[in-house]
């Protein structure tokens, strides 16, 4: 993880930009947050923000 990068969706050929215009679940753990991102193909990409 490099930071604040713009992630995309992890299906293979969609390539769609995972932004404020996605479904976005975000969790908190102990290891940071947890968002997790349901892409308009229906594939879910999770990334984990540090605190
Ligand atoms: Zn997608």
């Amino acid at each position: 993880m490099l930071g604040n990068v713009t992630c995309t969706c992890e299906a293979e050929g969609c390539d769609r930009p995972l932004d404020d215009e996605s479904l976005m679940i975000a969790m908190r753990t102990d290891a940071g947050e947890r968002r997790a991102y349901e892409c308009g193909c229906g594939a879910v990409t999770v990334t984990v923000v540090r605190p």
